[in-house]
């Protein structure tokens, strides 16, 4: 009767073990690199991520530390234009895209979001003595607006106005200094980098009206549904802890 129990005992133990390698081995596995989380993103987009001392920081490096530890893995980030994050992450060139990314009804044919983090906004900045004092202003009247290339702003003015107003940049900060230089006469992106672009830029505004409001998310590869389970069980969690909010607020103080 005791054998009998213990060998029920070690077979249940062997079988556990088993389970436990299983889930160990594909817990490895479900990265493009053995161990690490590499995330693309596009560092030219402060608070969420920039360079600082040849780093790159700010919330979206941030929360993916976070969860990289969670999942015990090394967080390794590549810079890359934004316009090409999606296609890195299609192609398994990148287990990640976080780059203040905007969920979108498009970008979900190609991608699989992760629960979202932050909300965006779309921003309009003007020079300071524009004439232009609202959104709708700006999209009646014959204006040039210059845009992130494939950004949200770039969609949605696009189909808005039309191609021919607007002006594409690679870099954000090169549209806003094409409308410190008149070549353009507003800059449609995301506010919180407008508001660092505004303060490091004489002479720039933000409009008081905002042209969309939209939600931040994380961009895996369709195929990778553990990895997207994995990631929103570790942001649930660092959510549930008080851990998201503390990186935004570090960034993005609410002065209360
Ligand atoms: N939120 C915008 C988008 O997803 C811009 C992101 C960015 O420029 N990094 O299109």
């Amino acid at each position: 009767m005791k054998k009998i129990f213990s060998k029920i005992v070690s077979v249940g133990l062997i079988l556990c073990m088993g389970l436990a390698m299983a889930s160990c081995a594909k817990k490895k596995d479900m990265t493009v690199q053995k161990g690490k989380l590499t995330m693309a993103t596009n560092a030219y987009f402060p608070p969420y991520e920039y360079y600082d001392n040849n780093k790159i920081v700010g919330i979206d490096a941030e929360i993916a530390e976070a969860i990289a530890k969670k999942l015990d893995l090394e967080l390794v980030i590549q810079d890359v234009e934004f316009d090409s994050i999606i296609a890195g992450v299609q192609s398994n060139k990148y287990d990640i895209g976080m780059a203040g990314m905007t969920v979108t009804d498009e970008r979900k044919l190609a991608v699989n979001f992760s629960s979202t983090y932050a909300t965006g906004i779309q921003a309009v900045i003007v020079a300071e003595d524009s004439e232009i004092t609202d959104v709708d202003m700006l999209l009646d009247g014959d204006y040039k607006v210059g845009v992130q290339q494939g950004t949200t702003g770039d969609i949605y003015l696009t189909d808005d106005v039309g191609e021919d107003r607007v002006v594409r940049f690679s870099k954000g900060n090169d549209a806003v200094l094409a409308l410190s230089t008149g070549k353009v006469d507003a800059v449609v992106i995301d506010n919180e980098p407008a508001k660092s672009f505004v303060a490091a830029n004489e002479g720039l505004k933000i409009l008081e009206t905002s042209y969309a409001v939209e939600d931040y998310a994380m961009c895996i590869n369709k195929n990778n549904t553990e990895l997207l389970d994995a990631i929103n069980k570790a942001l649930k969690e660092l959510t549930d802890d008080g851990t998201i909010a503390a990186i935004i607020e570090k960034y993005i103080p609410s002065n209360g």
